[in-house]
This record gives structure tokens, C-alpha cells and sequence, in this order.
């Protein structure tokens, strides 16, 4: 999956990094509510992990919220 994202101004392909808080926590996504979509196999109060991918064009930093 991760092949297919690619930077809406440059056209190249995004690198997939971590992201941290300067203490090492790690970033989550919260969900107060059953939602649909992509997000729709995740209950309320559940965690994601969001997926950091960079332009290594233009350092356009885009998250994605993937399983
Ligand atoms: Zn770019």
C-alpha cells in the first residue's frame, strides 16, 4: 500500500517515516465514535497509528490513518 501515495504537486513517489514527540511518544489517532469508511472497522475510544509520508521532492508531509 504503501507504494501508492504519491505527492499531488510532484508526482513522486512519498517515503514512509515514524513520527515521535520529542520524548519518544508516539502519535495516535482517537476515536470518539464508530466512523465510516476507512475508518469504519475501528470502535469508539480505539487508538491509530498514523503513517508519516514525506515528499522527498518538496517535503510535503502528509498522515495517513492505515491499519
Ligand atoms: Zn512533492
Amino acid at each position: 500500500m504503501t507504494e501508492s501515495r504519491r505527492c499531488p504537486d510532484c508526482g513522486v513517489g512519498l517515503e514512509a517515516m515514524d513520527v515521535q514527540t520529542g520524548d519518544g511518544f508516539k502519535l495516535y489517532l482517537v476515536t470518539n465514535e464508530p466512523k465510516p469508511g476507512i475508518l469504519g472497522g475501528l470502535g469508539a475510544k480505539e487508538k491509530l497509528r498514523p503513517t508519516v509520508y514525506v515528499c522527498p521532492e518538496c517535503g510535503l508531509v502528509r498522515l495517513y490513518a492505515e491499519e
